[in-house]
């Protein structure tokens, strides 16, 4: 455990923990009492301050082990997780109407998407508990990140998924040698099992909010938009949520670069979800606790009937003085072929919702046009090859002579015929 780590407190009740009497939720809460970590940070600041960032050349997310409750002892041996391209706009700004943009490509991780930063924590404290079997229930990226970072440390998994999970991240599971438990239901189903199934066996326990390390892990993402824009964050930073263990993550990484001296303020967390599985809008809207929802989008990755994370959630959000957004399943889709085509950067239905989001804050004027924005770019896009067709035309097969070129590229009209 990092020498950092002060204590770990309810999220519910707000009483307070020393670390080794825990470990995953309140003991008196039980499993909705989930933990924040807590720093000591005018220790940390001694060790954590900019001539720390400037010497440091491990450019992954353990460059930030100090900040996280892992210890160094194995980090050597991981995957290289993080420091992902936090790319400027060349062409998407301007179609947005928008001064600033910056998109980050969490794409680019080694199983392609952002859930490697909690999977890796996750793998690295299983190994300082001791497991051997790891286990998770997911949508998709969860599993497939854990599958990863596991395998590549020699340990085993059992995981959970729904059956609807898209074919590159049940692909995925298979090739990294996971035992898959393809569950017939939606993820509530999986969850529940995987529940059952952790408590009966007594595996190492990577789900989602349950576990108070994955946050930690997922904040690295934040950790690096600051680094990478020299700590002048963009005014809004837009995230898709499922069940909001990301946007807490991002919340807390600035949360943590606040309390460290190195950020004046936390930038406002713009949390978007799909019309088809939005309970977090419709709690923010109607300022009640959140509903079961009906899990309803191509977005499968935040299609999450029941989050698990809702406190941190609507926290980030509510203190960064952001806002939570819905867009269509349709918008979507038309997000993805923009970001694909006027950036070069591939995102599956989940990845790309964020970019949706901005464009209806805009239309919404909760985003102004003078203002700087950053999108969270979650995952790639060729995780789920069956919904991204859904986004474009067929190709059309062409007789290989030059005169059916001709008269097609005619017809399509994007090349110019002088
Ligand atoms: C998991 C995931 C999210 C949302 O994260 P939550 O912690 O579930 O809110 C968004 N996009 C992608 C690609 C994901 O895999
Ligand atoms: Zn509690």
């Amino acid at each position: 455990m990092n020498k950092f780590v002060k204590q770990y407190r309810c999220t519910l009740c707000n009483q307070t923990f020393s670390p080794p009497e825990i470990e995953y939720t309140c003991p008196k809460c039980g499993e909705k009492g989930i933990l924040d970590i807590e720093y000591d940070y005018e220790a940390m600041k001694k060790v954590v301050n900019l001539a720390y960032f400037k010497d440091n050349h491990d450019y992954s997310m353990w460059r930030y082990q100090p900040m996280m409750t892992i210890d160094t002892t194995h980090i050597k041996k991981m995957l290289h997780i993080g420091w992902t391209p936090l790319y400027e706009s060349n062409q998407l700004a301007k179609r947005l109407g928008l001064k600033s943009l910056w998109i980050k490509d969490e794409g680019l991780n080694p199983s392609a998407s952002l859930k490697d930063r909690a999977s890796g924590v996750a793998v690295l404290k299983a190994i300082e508990e001791k497991a051997t079997i790891i286990s998770c229930s997911s949508t998709g990226n969860a599993a497939s990140s854990l599958a990863a970072s596991a395998a590549r440390m020699g340990l085993k998994t059992v995981i959970f998924v729904p059956k609807r999970a898209p074919i590159g991240k049940l692909t995925q599971l298979m090739i990294y040698g996971s035992n898959l438990i393809c569950v017939d239901g939606d993820y509530k189903s999986a969850f529940n099992l995987s529940k059952e199934a952790i408590d009966h066996y007594g595996w190492y326990n990577r789900n989602a909010a349950i576990n108070p390390h994955l946050v930690e892990g997922k904040k690295t993402v934040a950790l690096e938009i600051a680094e990478q824009l020299d700590f002048k964050l963009t005014d809004w930073v837009a995230v898709s949520v499922g069940d909001g263990c990301t946007i807490a993550g991002v919340y807390k990484g600035f949360y943590d670069l606040l309390h460290l001296g190195l950020i004046p303020k936390i930038p406002k967390l713009l949390g978007v979800q799909s019309s088809g599985c939005s309970p977090f809008v419709k709690a923010a809207r109607l300022n009640k606790p959140l509903e079961e929802a009906e899990e309803n989008t191509i977005a499968d990755s935040i299609s999450v009937g029941i989050p698990r994370n809702p406190i941190k959630a609507l926290r980030a959000v509510k203190d960064s003085k952001g806002a939570w957004i819905e867009v269509t399943d349709a918008h979507i889709l038309r997000s993805m072929k923009m970001l694909g085509s006027l950036e070069g950067i591939f995102g599956e239905p989940a990845g790309v919702t964020a970019l949706s989001g901005v464009e209806q804050a805009l239309t919404d004027q909760i985003i102004k046009h003078d203002e700087t924005v950053t999108v969270i770019m979650t995952g790639n896009g060729l995780k789920d090859p069956n919904n991204a067709q859904k986004a474009i035309d067929q190709p059309v097969i062409l007789q290989p002579k030059l005169t059916s070129l001709i008269s097609y590229l005619k017809e399509k009209g994007d090349i110019d015929h002088a």
